[in-house]
């Protein structure tokens, strides 16, 4: 099917300042009826810029997405799959992840304002009512089956194998973490917790970037989510686990970020 009408038969579930996200389903197979649910994320045509700039960065960013996908599936990072890539039509097709944001299992509440979710029905994280009451009689770690411990630790490990790969986010965020529902989960071997996002990654072996990738998560968990000190001390306690021998020059500049950070928000 082409894009377009692939797009037209899809409901728009968020809508941010560079893509339009929708789900659709496709099917799995040319001689198969099963349909499965796909992510399709649009990056739309930016008005202000010159049009064959604006192709060209669109392109980029599309391709620039699933080369950073392809890279960490390969070196086993928990990331959905890829299911398409039209770089013309500037349409990313990925695994539908079902399940709850990191932030929202954490409670620290809806996203930001830059982005919109449009559907509350995207997936298992519409636990409230019209009215923005919680419906869910289960503790979302209870009905996750995950502890907060167990999440910080598989966060700080898949960032571990994420950097390994020198594959940098760029966004690394408690949003940009779905937890499988239990339901969802295919398996004991299937990780539980997705990177998702990858619209501002890149590759880079340097310290720094691998670093300032990790001082980006501290901030993110010091704003949404109370008591966040021991929570991220976890995430570092499996990264170090993880990195082995890269961690001591990873730490020692992740202080010097730090430094800086605290620097600039005294200067204002
Ligand atoms: P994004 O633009 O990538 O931040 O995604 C927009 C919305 O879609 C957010 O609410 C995400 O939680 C959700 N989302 C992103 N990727 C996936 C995925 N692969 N499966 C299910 N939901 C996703």
């Amino acid at each position: 099917m082409a894009t377009a009408s692939l797009i037209i038969n899809s409901t728009q579930i968020s809508q941010g300042a560079e893509a339009k996200v929708y789900k659709s389903y496709v099917h799995t197979s040319f001689d198969s009826d099963a349909k499965v649910p796909i992510l399709l994320k649009h990056r739309f045509k930016k008005q202000y810029r010159h049009p064959s700039l604006d192709t060209s960065l669109t392109r980029a960013r599309v391709a620039g997405e699933a080369r950073a996908l392809l890279r960490c599936l390969r070196s086993g990072v928990s990331v959905p799959g890829i299911r398409m890539v039209d770089a013309t039509e500037s349409v990313l097709g990925i695994e539908w992840i079902e399940g709850k944001s990191v932030r929202m299992l954490l409670g620290g509440g809806a996203e930001g304002e830059d982005e919109q979710v449009l559907d509350p029905d995207q997936s298992f994280d519409d636990t409230t009512d019209a009215s923005g009451e919680s419906v869910s009689h289960l503790d979302p770690l209870e009905e996750y089956q995950v502890t907060i411990d167990g999440v910080m630790g598989l966060i700080g490990s898949e960032i571990a194998k994420m950097h390994k790969a020198d594959v940098i986010h760029g966004d690394l965020t408690t949003s940009n973490m779905i937890i499988r529902h239990p339901f969802a989960a295919k398996g004991p071997s299937h990780t539980k917790l997705v990177l998702i996002d990858f619209g501002l990654a890149y590759t880079s072996s340097l310290v720094e970037d691998k670093a300032v990738d990790l001082y980006v998560l501290e901030r993110a968990f010091a704003s949404t989510h109370p008591d966040s000190e021991p929570m991220f001390f976890a995430v570092l306690e499996a990264y170090k686990n993880g990195t082995g021998k890269d961690w001591t020059a990873v730490e020692r500049r992740l202080e010097d970020v730090r430094l800086r950070g605290r620097k600039r928000s005294m200067v204002g």
